[in-house]
């Protein structure tokens, strides 16, 4: 008899859920509470066929948890028939900072870690540990699992992590490169080793998460060698409306125009990346739609993201010295066979030789996209960060690992 794991992302203001049995692997349905803190919020499930959503006013996380565990357990509507069936929960949690370096049943030490690394995660630590502090006291007895984002990174060398600033600052405030995205990548190059039958060991690779928020990691033998996000989600690759990498002497120059810290903050994290450079959308598909009629911001935008992504494509390749595979994953990498094709564009003298008919209209399945000539495979990978969680709590409660 499998074991039904409740995977939790609680976020600023919205709460989701899934219902996973393991290790079958059997998804039972899922649930979204949003707008939590406004005055009308909605919660919506799924399961199977069976769908119900409705509004009502979620002041807080603590209505939020309540109305969910009630709704999937509903009588009518709900996806299991009692919470006393849910054997294990499985958090999502940010920033795990450099003392939670891998999935973590929770304790009082682990709260103490996950409280430290705000600093780091002040949007996400907070609502995280609401999270589990909720799904302690309405499940209690039943065991909780942290799995960090940065965690799958941990195996970074120093010279890959270090910012070259006063080394003081590493000590004093734990400024250091810690990435992000690391359960997507952890599940995409799994998979993608139990796909191609061999040993993760074996095999380095690039995988390109590239969705609203986009991060590369270079993964050597199975552990990661560089990614491209650092202190926070903000570093790296040009996204939906983060900056990613600029001159940080922007900063200090803004500041002097009048710009607050938090100002600057909420420019780089909101309103840049494909939404500022196109002054349209953070979307995509909008944006490739906008360009292929000819607004010359959108273009702009793509050529931008599609640069910057092929950079670092190209610096982790030197990295990495040999590079077996390079992986898509993540809303745009899944099922966006434009920026792909973009992305891989004039790199055959560097081994990469896309298939153009196979690539084209692509979408989230997983498949082989180079041509037999090109000296490494590219292949899409759709992401699945909830089975990844719920993996790693399986193996961690009820395989003792
Ligand atoms: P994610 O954050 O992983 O959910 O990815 C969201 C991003 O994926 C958005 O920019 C979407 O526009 C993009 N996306 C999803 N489906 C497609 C598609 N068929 N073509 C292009 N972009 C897509």
């Amino acid at each position: 008899m499998g074991k039904i794991i409740l995977i939790l992302n609680s976020g600023s203001s919205s709460l989701k859920y899934e219902l996973m049995q393991m290790p079958e692997r059997k998804r039972l349905g899922k649930g979204l509470v949003e707008r939590i803190g406004t005055s009308m919020g909605k919660i919506t499930q799924t399961c199977g066929e069976k769908k119900v959503s409705y509004e009502m006013p979620f002041p807080d996380h603590k209505v939020a948890m309540n109305e969910a565990l009630k709704l999937m357990s509903d009588k009518d509507s709900g996806i299991i028939k009692d919470t006393s069936e849910i054997k294990a929960v499985g958090h999502r949690v940010l920033h795990g900072g450099s003392k939670c370096i891998e999935s973590m049943l929770v304790t009082d030490d682990v709260i103490k870690h996950i409280e430290e690394a705000v600093a780091w995660g002040p949007l996400h630590n907070p609502p995280n540990l609401i999270g589990i502090r909720e799904a302690q006291k309405r499940l209690p007895g039943v065991p909780q699992v942290a799995v960090f984002d940065t965690a799958f990174h941990h195996t970074m060398p120093p010279h890959v992590y270090m910012y070259p600033l006063p080394k003081e600052y590493y000590k004093k405030y734990g400024i250091r490169r810690y990435g992000f995205h690391g359960t997507s990548h952890k599940f995409v190059s799994k998979r993608t080793a139990e796909i191609l039958k061999k040993d993760p060991k074996d095999l380095n690779m690039i995988t390109c998460h590239l969705g609203n928020g986009s991060s590369l990691a270079a993964v050597k033998g199975g552990k990661v060698f560089d990614t491209s996000m650092g202190l926070t989600p903000l570093e790296g690759l040009m996204m939906g409306t983060r900056c990613g990498d600029i001159d940080p002497a922007i900063l200090p120059y803004l500041a002097k125009h009048g710009f607050t810290a938090a100002e600057l903050d909420n420019i780089m994290n909101k309103k840049s990346g494909l939404l500022g450079i196109s002054c349209l959308t953070n979307d995509m598909r909008d944006i490739e739609d906008a360009a292929e009629k000819g607004n010359k911001d959108a273009q702009l935008a793509l050529d931008m993201f599609v640069y910057r992504v092929k950079k670092y494509l190209g610096s982790y390749m030197a990295a990495l010295g040999k590079t077996d595979v390079i992986v898509f994953t993540g809303g745009i990498g899944e099922n966006d066979g434009i920026s792909r094709r973009m992305i891989c564009e004039n790199m055959e003298s560097l081994g990469i030789v896309l298939d153009l008919d196979k690539n084209e209209g692509l979408r989230g399945t997983e498949a082989v996209i180079s041509k037999p000539e090109s000296k490494i495979l590219v292949m899409t990978v759709p992401t699945n960060e909830e089975l990844q969680i719920a993996l790693d709590v399986y193996e961690i409660v009820f395989e003792g690992k």
